[in-house]
């Protein structure tokens, strides 16, 4: 028989997890919640948030009888000794804590304190600034109690640091346990209570004042965000440095104990409703006592803009977005929960809408909570399967488990056009990039690499379509040289490696199509100088310049117009895919 009784103030996230992991050690749990369909879930053995392994636990707790959940918050505190709060502190509008419910719950609590004659402790579990235990709830529970704290009752500060998606594991077994006390007695208490929780197993813990407390876990959260930010930035680098790719980058870093290997995962930005809020309030709260948070202004600032990392390179491939198919797979803010606050879906999936685009989405837990977001706006489909299907290009946004099974062919014979936009580096770019159009954050393209490896020619095939137009006849180059050899391409777009432009546009024109002519205008066309190695861009250009040319930007379809319209065979009408394809191939 365990010696404290526990009731826990606030049944979401951290309140449930807390209830179930003290109940399944045979602690007595009375939770309680404003929120009448959860406690009426709860009592039924059904969590109403999407974790690993929670029903299971959660049913065995309500079937033992050791976990109750009540929506009566006097009843709870009453027939317990200790009571966490776990209530929720969102943002307001400037970024700071909403403490209503933090108050409200300390009201309710100091209400029953007033009826009870026997000591008990009263735990700040939720995320709050410093000084909100010792200035906002001690007050209040005294008001409300009229009973002195650090003699009729104690108070601590116990910041929860659970991961959602591995929440009821991190419960059991956290790297340390961080005790805020008010005075003594309220520390010896809790600290009793955790080595019995925990027993041989008990982590390291830390017995501090609560506003120490309080800054630790805000500390922790904004340095983990801080890290992220960080190699999000390093990602967008690595994008424009050939071949470079920030996941080795990541991997050389971790390797060194200072740094360690978690945390450093590049992608679209950190979500959820920790990291953001709590680097806001960190903020607010810096800037309330004269400092600059300049930092974790920063780390704000590049999470706030990294998921527009998506658009662009969609954009890239596609060009307009009006009326493109884009399959999203993942909606939560990260795999393993239903969680979608501050999911980096919202903005991407907002902005492709405001472009126009067509969107079908799959997440496996996602799906409800993000009807509430998105409404009828975008179309909810129960598989990648379904989902992939006749996309113009597909973004993913969560790494959940069944995405990483995916295989290059499940997205070809899907999609129409298959293009992979990798916003969390779960694919292995060699085996992708080989079979579609894959690009990755923080991958460097190997198309737009300078120097050659192999031969003088750098990647013709990805050159842009350019026609020589002289006296109305237009040429276009058969390739005779390998790899290329058989490919259409044009005059000039490729350079051999130390050649001018100019030269290389004279040259082959000449030598391969063994034409003694001056082009009089060059009228250079090309898809899209995001998706083209910039050199062959900048080498049509430049071309087309020296020779008094004219250039010409237009997307694929324009292109194929273009052809059209000049009455040139379909069959000069390059293949870009087939190019890429033989390229990467090589
Ligand atoms: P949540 O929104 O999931 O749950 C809060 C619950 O409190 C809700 O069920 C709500 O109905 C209930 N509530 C509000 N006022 C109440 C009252 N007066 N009496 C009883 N219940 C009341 O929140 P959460 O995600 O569990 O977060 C709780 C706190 O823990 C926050 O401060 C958060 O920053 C912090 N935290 C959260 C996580 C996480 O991963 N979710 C991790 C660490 C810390």
């Amino acid at each position: 028989m365990k010696t404290h009784s526990i009731s826990i103030v606030g049944i979401g996230y951290v309140g449930l997890c807390t209830a179930i992991a003290f109940a399944s050690r045979g602690f007595k749990v009375l939770a309680s919640d404003i929120d009448k369909n959860k406690v009426a879930l709860i009592n039924k053995g059904k969590a109403p948030i999407h974790e690993p392994n929670i029903n299971e636990q959660l049913q065995k707790v309500v079937k033992n009888k050791h976990l109750k959940c009540i929506l009566n918050r006097q009843e709870a505190v009453l027939n317990t000794d200790i009571t966490f709060i776990t209530v929720g502190t969102p943002s307001k509008p400037d970024g700071s804590i909403n403490i209503q419910y933090i108050k409200k719950a300390a009201e309710e609590i100091g209400e029953a304190l007033s009826k009870k004659d026997t000591y008990h402790l009263v735990v700040v579990k939720s995320t709050v600034v410093p000084g909100t235990s010792e200035k906002i709830v001690k007050p209040t529970l005294e008001k409300h109690s009229r009973k002195h704290c650090g003699k009729d009752f104690g108070l601590c500060v116990n910041p929860e640091f659970l991961r959602e998606g591995s929440a009821l594991q991190d419960t059991l077994h956290p790297d340390r346990v961080i005790i805020g006390e008010y005075d003594k007695k309220s520390g010896v208490t809790l600290q009793a209570l955790y080595r019995d929780f925990y027993g041989e197993k008990t982590p390291p813990i830390i017995r501090t004042n609560p506003p120490t407390a309080e800054l630790t876990k805000y500390s922790s959260n904004a340095f983990l965000a801080t890290k992220i930010s960080f190699m999000n930035t390093i990602a967008n680098v690595c994008e424009k440095i050939p071949s470079v790719d920030v996941t080795t980058i990541a991997k050389g870093m971790g390797l060194d104990r200072r740094i360690g290997q978690l945390f450093l995962n590049a992608g679209l930005g950190y979500g959820g409703s920790c990291f953001p809020k709590d680097v806001k309030a960190l903020i607010a709260y810096s800037k309330n006592l004269g400092c600059n948070p300049e930092l974790l202004q920063a780390v704000e600032n590049v999470n706030e803009t990294q998921p527009y990392k998506a658009i662009q390179l969609c954009k890239s491939f596609l060009g307009n977005l009006e009326g493109k198919k884009i399959a999203i797979l993942g909606l939560a803010f990260k795999p393993d929960t239903d969680d979608m606050r501050e999911a980096k879906s919202i903005p991407i999936i907002n902005q492709l809408l405001k472009e126009g685009a067509k969107i079908t989405a799959y997440d496996p837990a996602a799906i409800p909570n993000a009807k509430s977001i998105f409404k009828n706006k975008i179309r909810y489909v129960s598989s990648s399967v379904e989902c992939l299907r006749e996309a113009d290009c597909c973004i993913l946004i969560t790494e959940w488990e069944e995405f990483k099974r995916l295989k290059p062919e499940n997205f070809i014979s899907r999609m129409r056009n298959p293009i992979v936009i990798d916003g969390r580096r779960i694919y292995d770019p060699r085996e992708f990039s080989r079979k579609l159009k894959y690009v990755a954050i923080g991958l460097g393209s190997k198309q737009i690499q300078i120097e050659p490896d192999e031969g003088v020619w750098i990647n013709p095939a990805l050159a842009v379509n350019v026609i020589v137009e002289d006296k109305g006849m237009l040429l276009l180059v058969k390739r005779r040289f390998e790899p290329f050899k058989g490919l259409w391409s044009l005059p000039g777009g490729y350079v051999e490696y130390g050649e001018t432009v100019e030269n290389a546009a004279k040259r082959e024109i000449k030598e391969e199509c063994s034409l003694d002519i001056e082009p009089s205008r060059i009228v250079g066309i090309y898809s899209n100088p995001n998706r083209h190695p910039w050199k062959h861009v900048i080498a049509v250009c430049y071309a087309a310049h020296v020779v008094g040319g004219e250039i010409k930007a237009g997307s694929q379809e324009e292109n194929a117009k273009f052809f059209k319209i000049n009455n040139i065979p379909n069959r000069l009408a390059f293949d870009h895919a087939k190019m890429i394809r033989d390229y990467t191939n090589r």
